[in-house]
C-alpha cells in the first residue's frame, strides 16, 4: 500500500494580495485540504460586535477572554465545493466579510490569548492529510515546519481593486479610498503587533502576483509541487 505523506502548504502574505484564491485552487487542483485562517479571526470580531463586546471602537477584552470558550467555529462544506464559516449551527461566511468586520479584525486578532485560541483549533482542524492554510503567521509560528511555504506579495493598486471589486459584488457601499485605508491599517497593525506579526519566513518563496493571472499563478505552483513532492497535477 503507497502511504500518503501529510504535506501542510503555509500561504502567507499582505491583504488582499489573493491568498484565498491561490490556495483554494490550489486545494482544488491537488486535492489538499483548504483551511482559511483569516476567517477564524473574522469569526471571533463578528462574535464581539453582535455581543456588544466592541463598543466605541474598544474591544472588551476582559469579556472576550471570559467568553470565548462558548464560541463554537468551524468549517463546513456545503457540497459545491466551497468552504464556509459557521457559528454552531449558523453559517456566517457572509456576515464575516463586511467592512466593519475588516475595521475591527487586526485589532481583535493582536490579542495574544485570542491567537492562541485560533491556533488550537486550526492545528485540530488540520490534523490529518494533506492541508492548504492560508494566514499572516501560518509559515512562522502556526506551522513553522509546513513542507512548503509561499509569501503573497502584490501592489498596493492592485491588491485595493481586487478588494473594492469584491465588496461590489457583494453590495457594499465601500469607497476606493475607505478599502484602501483599511488595508493599510490592516498591514501596519498585522506586521507590527508583538504577537506573531506578520513577516516572510526565511523559506517561503515569494510570490508577487500584481500582473499575473490565475493561470499563471497555477502553473508557478505546478512547477513547485513537482519539484519538491513529485507531484504532477
Ligand atoms: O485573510 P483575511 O484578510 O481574511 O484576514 C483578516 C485579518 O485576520 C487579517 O487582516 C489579520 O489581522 C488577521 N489574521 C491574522 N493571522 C492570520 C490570519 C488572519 O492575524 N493567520
Amino acid at each position: 500500500m503507497i502511504t500518503v505523506p501529510d504535506i501542510i502548504i503555509a500561504v502567507d502574505g499582505w491583504s488582499s494580495t489573493g491568498k484565498s484564491t491561490f490556495a483554494k485552487l490550489v486545494a482544488k487542483h491537488f486535492g489538499f485540504l483548504y483551511l482559511d485562517s483569516g476567517a477564524m479571526y473574522r469569526g471571533v470580531t463578528l462574535y464581539s460586535l453582535e455581543n456588544g463586546l466592541i463598543r466605541d471602537g474598544i474591544i472588551d477584552t476582559e469579556a472576550l477572554k471570559a467568553s470565548i470558550g462558548e464560541l463554537d467555529l468551524h468549517f463546513e462544506r456545503p457540497g459545491d465545493g466551497s468552504t464556509c464559516l459557521f457559528s454552531g449551527t449558523r453559517n456566517i461566511e457572509k456576515e464575516i466579510r463586511t467592512m466593519e468586520v475588516s475595521s475591527f479584525v487586526s485589532p481583535v486578532s493582536a490579542i495574544p490569548f485570542v491567537r492562541c485560541w485560533v491556533d488550537e483549533r486550526l492545528h485540530k482542524f488540520s490534523e490529518n492529510g494533506r492541508v492548504i492554510m492560508d494566514g499572516r503567521d501560518i509559515g512562522t509560528t502556526v506551522f513553522p515546519d509546513a513542507e512548503l511555504k509561499i509569501f503573497m506579495t502584490a501592489s498596493d493598486e492592485v491588491r485595493a481593486q481586487r478588494r473594492y471589486d469584491e465588496l461590489v459584488q457583494k453590495g457594499d457601499t465601500a469607497t476606493m479610498e475607505d478599502v484602501m485605508k483599511n488595508l493599510k491599517e490592516r498591514d501596519y497593525i498585522d506586521s507590527h503587533r508583538e504577537t506573531s506579526p506578520l513577516r516572510r519566513a526565511e523559506d517561503a518563496y515569494e510570490l508577487d502576483n500584481s500582473d499575473m493571472t490565475l493561470h499563471e499563478e497555477l502553473v508557478w505552483i505546478q512547477g513547485l509541487m513537482q519539484g519538491k513532492f513529485g507531484i504532477l497535477g
